[in-house]
């Protein structure tokens, strides 16, 4: 046992992130541009000498307590003996030692006590937040020295391991690279990154998050279910991933697929597309030529992926009207949050008008607010 005999302790954060456009391409190798926000989940860490890891959560009255030796025989094969949140936390400590070959008996053990204010299932990632604290928190603790890009990976394969969460690299990627105004364009298989400038700010812009408080489920819900429809379009057109395919292959997709599956692809293919096309018209004319291009994503995600609910809907058309510059839902679909992008001095206007939309459609009411493109995963203290 190693444990220094003075506990080290420390504070440790990372952020949600919000999705501004590329949905459902990580999975598939392309491209996705999200950015951080200021939504924090932070971990308080300090060693003990027993070689276990406890964590506990101001998101549960549970706190759980395992032997960093028994990890491995926890997951992924009896995960489910472990309450759903705290598969997160640990998953990321079962994934770091398993990755870099560690001795659990080599480091030492850590109390892990977590606050966030992500909201939870708003599509907004608090699952990327929890797991890029706790990811952060251990290298440095445990001295592993693994890069951003490494922490990253660790975050997804817990998700995917330990909690059975079949999700892709992007929301890891935002919450461990965040940089304040700026955007994380993220090629989905090289993993190569640019930090691009959003300029919301000097262009007079609010970025409006309308969480629809419509909870999603993706261990449960159509996310496994769009994945595999991604793999059969991949197959059918003889190529590695979606990523390989461009918008002129899809007249030749539309002939040899069956309806349902050609739509699932169109999306990803056209997806793809708008997020370059996203990019470069931010980098040559700023964030106000990007508007119709989430406009597009949304109408895609609603019509040929089939992800949208009701609310989110009508959060996106209510917005529009109100004299949003752009619109679409955000996230993995299914519920969770729809964004615009808003002339500051309109942000009042529109907040009412979907409020007002919910009220009178007899929807629960939306939680509306404006997020900052924020710095990634961090040490505070
Ligand atoms: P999203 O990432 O969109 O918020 P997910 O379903 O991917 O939604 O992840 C949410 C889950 O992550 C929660 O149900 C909980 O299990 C876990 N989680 C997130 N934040 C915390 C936290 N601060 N403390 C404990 N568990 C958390
Ligand atoms: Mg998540």
């Amino acid at each position: 046992m190693s444990a220094p005999a003075t506990p080290t302790a420390g504070t440790w954060s990372a952020p949600g992130r919000v999705n501004l456009i590329g949905e459902h391409t990580d999975y598939n190798d392309g491209f996705v541009f999200p950015f951080a926000i200021e939504f924090r989940t932070s971990v308080e860490l300090t060693t003990r000498a027993d070689g276990r890891i406890r964590v506990s959560s101001s998101f549960s009255d549970e706190s759980v307590e395992v032997a960093l030796a028994d990890l491995a025989d926890v997951f992924p094969a009896r995960r489910d003996e472990i309450v759903e949140w705290a598969r997160y936390p640990l998953g990321v400590a079962w994934a770091l030692l398993e990755a870099t070959g560690t001795d659990p008996s080599a480091v030492p053990g850590v109390d892990l006590a977590f606050r966030s204010d992500v909201p939870v299932g708003a599509g907004l990632s608090s699952s990327a937040a929890i797991e890029g604290a706790t990811a952060s928190a251990l290298d440095e603790v445990w001295a592993l020295g693994l890069d951003r890009v490494a922490l990253a990976k660790i975050g997804r394969r817990a998700e995917n391991e330990a909690v059975g969460a079949p999700t892709g690299i992007m929301d890891q990627m935002a919450s461990m690279l965040g940089r304040a105004d700026a955007g994380t364009f993220l090629d989905c298989r090289s993993l190569e990154a640019q930090v691009v400038d959003l300029g919301f700010a000097a262009a007079g812009l609010e970025l409006l998050v309308m969480d629809t408080k419509v909870t999603h489920a993706h261990s449960t819900g159509g996310y496994g279910e769009r994945r595999a429809a991604c793999e059969r379009g991949a197959e059918i057109m003889g190529v590695p991933a979606l990523r390989d395919l461009t918008v002129d292959d899809l007249a030749r997709a539309h002939e040899l697929m069956d309806d349902v599956t050609f739509r699932r692809v169109k999306h990803v293919v056209t997806e793809d597309q708008r997020v370059l096309d996203a990019v470069a018209s931010l980098r040559a004319e700023g964030p106000r030529a990007i508007g119709h291009l989430l406009d597009a994503s949304h109408v895609s995600m609603r019509d040929d992926f089939e992800i949208s609910v009701p609310e989110l809907d009508l959060a996106v058309d209510t917005a529009r009207a109100a004299g949003a510059v752009g619109a679409r839902m955000t996230g993995g679909g299914f519920g969770g949050a729809a964004i615009a992008l808003v002339d500051h001095d309109l942000v009042p206007a529109v907040t009412a008008a979907v409020e007002q939309a919910f009220a009178d459609a007899g929807f629960t009411a939306p939680h509306i607010f404006t997020v900052t493109p924020s710095e990634g995963a961090r040490r505070d203290a």
